[in-house]
């Protein structure tokens, strides 16, 4: 089988920040990077399954939601992916920006009852949060 392009990239030079990853059929795949790869400092199981939640539902309730595909986890923990059209780098940076910063207020995790949900009790909202900070203190420095 052909080797995908995102595992042609050589992970030990990624950085953290904002990447744009590929553009197919007028959607741009983003690189959200928490984490450095490799470096034995990966988001918790839990707090990774919270951001999701957190993230989603605030960029599907953003001025950007008609523009927003998806967003969803990387399987190494390390960061997230993000799918958009109609928008450019500084579009989404500031999307991100705002995003992050209501995340960080939300006082539940939408969508954590277990009709909701395919694995409710593997929340933790305060890990999430201080990811979400640390990532926000990222994307301030872009
Ligand atoms: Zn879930």
């Amino acid at each position: 089988m052909d080797k995908i392009p995102s595992f042609s990239k050589n992970h030990d030079t990624l950085l953290v920040g904002l990447h744009e990853s590929m553009q197919m059929h007028g959607v741009t795949t983003w690189d959200l990077r928490f984490k450095k790869p490799n470096q034995g400092d990966y988001i918790s199981a839990k707090a990774l399954h919270t951001v999701e939640h957190l993230l989603a539902t605030v960029l599907r309730n953003s001025e950007q939601k008609d523009n927003v595909i998806y967003f969803g986890p990387m399987g190494c923990r390390t960061g997230f992916y993000l799918l958009t059209v109609n928008l450019n780098y500084n579009n989404v940076l500031s999307l991100l920006i705002e995003s992050f910063e209501k995340a960080i207020t939300l006082d539940e995790i939408p969508g954590n009852k277990r009709e909701e949900c395919g694995n409710y009790l593997e929340h933790d909202l305060n890990d999430a949060k201080i990811e979400c900070e640390k990532y926000l203190e990222i994307l301030k420095s872009l």
